[in-house]
């Protein structure tokens, strides 16, 4: 960094805003020197160290840890030097994130953001910018990945040269990872991101898929799915300036190409951005959030400069839209901590589409050499631009929404859960009383799980539960997590079992699900009868079952157990919940008892 002194120098000695074009014949990035070329991480790395050297408003950080062994750095441009978290959180201008290389095969946004941020510095209309906005990015986030590189990954990807592999060290994909937080990437994103809480958040990815024309396309979250002053401004305003702005910057876009039959031509379906993935998880924390999906057929270079003008477009939006922006975004996170209910599934309502003009290539079949049976094809040749239906409307799924409760409470055992609730800015408050809470107790009723590892986890789905109305103890030491926080997005989704992504369906209370104390079945027989008799209500139903119910005399033990889990001997805590639905809370009043007896 030695020989940028006399720049810096020069700079500073003259403010930030020289007259004269500051001299960027060096600072072409690595992409622009060598042919179909993405910059390796060390070469990222230390453009953006010349970067931090050369201009006063850039600076590199070190955030936390990544699996790698080297730390996330985060890229930060701010014309007032907001250079620290707590800075760029107590600053007035919104912030843009951007994140890069969570699939380091895919690594139009690594150079592309190393171009935008060159050229917001050095030029002086784009510069205005950062009159109005903080602009944040992570170089690298996949930095295991990223060094991993190769040629031959991205099978039918039309370049780079090279590029980092999709799994990091522990083979895991990091926009799965959001949630369970398995990597200290993810660990160290939550902290990053539910402090800045930033405005608009992008992640740079490149699509396989469907063929067509475009280059770019885009996933938002669902506007549904942020408080509606977030959502509104999103769908209305922010999305329709996007598409026409970059119809004009020359790269006509169009929404991420996830197609509802085959083939484009039936139609597109907006992505169910669950919080698993870098969009769903920065909506949870009041993001308008993007993943940018190059088309990886398209040449590199093109990718990369549709992915540099996609950045423009979003941090002009934003610049002209700050105060639209804000205000938004504050009634946002009121109106999360005062809405007493939440939407934990989402499902895609066919009966609604808009119509969306789509330029494509006709789809023809054709025998395949290999196998004789029909193959698809996309003819370049035969290009179309047609009205498609765009199926972009999502609705809570008919049991949604769910109540929230006054308070969640935690035993101090489940620490990986409290941990991840921390991260991610939640107010988390140890007792130092025992209390005793009236509330609810959830029992998971059903519940499926994949067959195949998914993610490092057995991931379950199809949760269902029931509730029973319970009054629990919790000690000292013991966690109270109450609603009514800027954060009850992330709490529902993490704590409430049902949740696609919850902490239960990513295996965190994988204990519950297995009973620890059986019976003899040919003592149990004779207690049983005891029982029975003393209950003739349950000899009722028993005989009911036996008559109507054909497994109850197929297999003896189904009575039995049918007997054991309606007697006190069955434990109380399996497949119950630990985490506690809380209502109402008393403290419990210590030593009552003593003190009586001390008056004897
Ligand atoms: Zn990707």
């Amino acid at each position: 960094m030695k020989s940028y002194l006399p720049f810096l120098l020069l700079i500073v000695c003259f403010g930030c805003d020289l007259k004269v074009p500051i001299p960027t014949a060096d600072l072409k990035a690595p992409f622009e020197l060598k042919e179909n070329y993405s910059a390796s991480y060390e070469e990222g790395m230390a453009f953006y160290d010349k970067l931090d050297g050369r201009f006063t408003k850039c600076k590199v950080i070190e955030v936390g840890e990544t699996d790698s062994g080297k730390p996330l750095s985060l890229a930060i441009l701010s014309k007032n030097h907001d250079f620290t978290l707590n800075e760029l959180v107590n600053s007035d201008k919104p912030i843009f994130f951007i994140n890069n290389a969570i699939h380091p095969g895919e690594p139009c946004g690594v150079d592309a953001t190393m171009l935008f941020y060159r050229d917001v510095l050095a030029n002086d209309s784009l510069r205005q910018v950062l009159d109005h906005i903080n602009i944040v990015a992570i170089p690298y986030y996949n930095i295991s990945g990223a060094l991993n590189r190769n040629s031959t990954t991205r099978a039918n990807q039309n370049g780079p040269v090279e590029y980092g592999f999709r799994g990091n060290i522990k083979n895991l994909d990091l926009n799965r990872d959001f949630v369970k937080a398995d990597s200290k990437n993810a660990k160290t994103f939550n902290q990053v991101f539910s402090k800045l809480q930033p405005e608009v958040f992008i992640d740079n990815h490149t699509t396989n898929g469907a063929d067509y024309q475009y280059t770019m396309t885009l996933i938002n979250t669902l506007p549904e799915k942020l408080p509606a002053s977030l959502g509104g401004l999103l769908k209305d305003n922010m999305l329709p300036f996007l598409y026409s702005d970059m119809a004009a910057r020359g790269w006509d876009m169009t929404p991420y190409v996830s197609t509802y039959g085959s083939i484009p031509d039936q139609g597109l379906v907006a992505f169910n951005d669950l919080p698993r993935y870098s969009n769903g998880y920065a909506a949870l924390h009041h993001s308008l959030a993007f993943t940018g999906e190059t088309h990886m057929l398209k040449p590199f270079k093109d990718r990369v400069w549709s992915n540099y003008e996609l950045l423009h477009s979003m941090s002009t939006w934003m610049a002209n839209h700050v105060a639209e922006l804000t205000a938004a975004h504050d009634q946002a996170l009121e109106a999360t901590s005062t809405e007493e209910t939440e939407v934990l599934h989402w499902q895609l309502d066919t009966t609604q589409f808009e119509d969306l003009t789509f330029k494509g290539y006709k789809a023809e079949y054709k025998p395949s050499e290999i196998t004789g049976r029909q193959r698809l094809n996309y003819n370049r040749d035969s290009s179309f631009t047609k009205t498609i239906k765009y199926y972009n409307s999502y609705r809570p799924r008919e049991d949604q929404p769910v109540a929230k409760p006054q308070a969640f409470y935690i035993p101090q055992a489940w620490t990986e859960v409290l941990e991840r609730l921390r991260w991610n800015g939640v107010e988390v408050i140890e007792l130092d009383k025992a209390v005793e809470v009236e509330g609810q107790y959830k029992y998971i009723n059903n519940y499926e799980t994949v067959n195949q590892p998914y993610e490092s986890h057995y991931l379950h789905f199809n949760v269902t539960t029931r509730s029973e109305e319970a009054t629990a103890t919790f000690e000292v030491g013991d966690f109270k997590v109450p609603l009514g926080q800027g954060r009850d997005k992330y709490i529902m989704a993490s704590l409430a079992p049902e949740a696609p992504d919850s902490y239960f369906a990513w295996n965190f209370f994988d204990g519950i699900l297995m009973q620890k104390e059986y019976y003899s079945p040919y003592l149990f027989e004779d207690r049983a009868v005891e029982l029975l008799d003393k209950h003739p209500d349950w000899k009722v139903e028993l005989d009911s079952l036996i008559q109507n119910d054909p497994s109850f005399t197929e297999n003896s033990r189904t009575a039995l157990n049918w007997v054991y889990k309606k007697s006190d001997h069955y434990e109380k805590t399996h497949l119950r919940y630990p985490v506690f639905y809380g209502q109402k809370e008393t403290i419990v009043p210590v030593n009552v008892f003593s003190e009586q007896e001390g008056e004897n």
